[in-house]
């Protein structure tokens, strides 16, 4: 049930580049941070936060389109909505989420956030977040743009990925198939119904090794054929040696994110990820 939406005015775009270069960011192309507002915060899924923000960002343009959301670190001097922070002040902590809605008529957006029950800084912003809050956004960004004729896409991933995978089955077009392989599936998230997909749940395993087994036995397509998987690193990374080395596909067909990792929050995740990523690909020579 929808809970009252006070504001729906533009969101305020308040910093420019130049200031980002202070905080400790993976990316090495910094974004634009905007000033966002909650319009409406409500709980239609089982598990899930699902919170709307007044127009303001950029165009929903990459199925894999997400934002980071700026909170404040413990004992920060300031509080949400983040603004710059003096030189010297710690540097805010950033969680990222798939833009699961986005309105072309409006520009309002909305994020769906997992309740993954440990009370992380991300879990627990959407634990208290209210209808009019304002919160600093960094981003969008996006990696992927579903292709004209993909012919079948391969879309694998975790609980948290369900978002980034609802995105890319609205994004398929007819005459296109997607396998779907979902670990969690039988959650209740509503995935877009296409009768061009197939979507097959496997089982949560330690380090999602039964979601990559799922991989491992289906029948490669006879028709071009993308793969598209986010979700842990420890699922992502096999992952990729298997379709990259031993299904031979080619780089560009081939979208994957390592989102999180087992035992480290967001920040540990970020400082390990770039060389995460080097070493993967370094497997296959990419
Ligand atoms: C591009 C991208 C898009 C994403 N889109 C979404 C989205 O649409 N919805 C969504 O809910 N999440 C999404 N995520 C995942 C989300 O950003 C992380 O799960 C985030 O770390 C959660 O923050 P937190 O503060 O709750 O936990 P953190 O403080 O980061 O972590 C606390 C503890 O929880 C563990 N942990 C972190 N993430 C998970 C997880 N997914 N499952 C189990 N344990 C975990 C950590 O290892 C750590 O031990 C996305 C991530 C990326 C990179």
């Amino acid at each position: 049930m929808k809970s009252s939406s006070p504001s729906t005015g533009r969101s305020e775009q308040y910093l420019c580049n130049e200031p980002l270069a202070q905080f400790d960011y993976s990316d090495p192309m910094p974004k634009p941070l905007h000033r966002a507002r909650v319009t409406a915060v409500f709980h239609d899924i089982p598990g899930v936060t699902s919170i709307d923000f007044a127009p303001g960002l950029a165009p929903r343009s990459h199925v894999d389109d997400h934002v980071k959301i700026l909170l404040p670190p413990p004992g920060a001097p300031y509080r949400s909505p983040v603004p710059i922070p003096a030189p010297g002040s710690p540097a805010p902590l950033l969680r990222t989420y798939t833009r699961r809605r986005y309105d072309p008529a409006t520009g309002a957006w909305g994020i769906d956030v997992l309740d993954l029950g440990h009370g992380g800084p991300g879990s627990a912003w959407a634990g208290s977040v209210r209808p009019g809050d304002e919160v600093t956004v960094r981003g969008p960004g996006g990696h992927w743009q579903m292709p004209e004729h993909p012919g079948t896409v391969w879309m694998v991933g975790d609980a948290v990925a369900m978002p980034a995978i609802s995105n890319a089955l609205e994004a398929l077009p007819a005459g296109s198939r997607a396998v779907v392989l979902l670990e969690g599936g039988g959650r209740s998230y509503p995935l877009p119904e296409r009768p061009e997909a197939r979507i097959v749940d496997i089982p949560v395993t330690s380090g999602g090794s039964a979601l990559v087994d799922a991989v491992r036995r289906l029948r490669t397509p006879d028709q071009p054929w993308w793969a598209f998987a986010h979700g842990q690193a420890e699922m992502i990374r096999p992952l990729r040696r298997h379709l990259r080395i031993e299904r031979g596909l080619a780089r560009e067909r081939l979208l994957l994110s390592a989102y999180w990792i087992a035992g480290r929050d967001a920040e540990g995740w970020r400082v390990m990820k770039p060389e995460f990523n080097r070493a993967m690909e370094a497997e296959s020579g990419d």
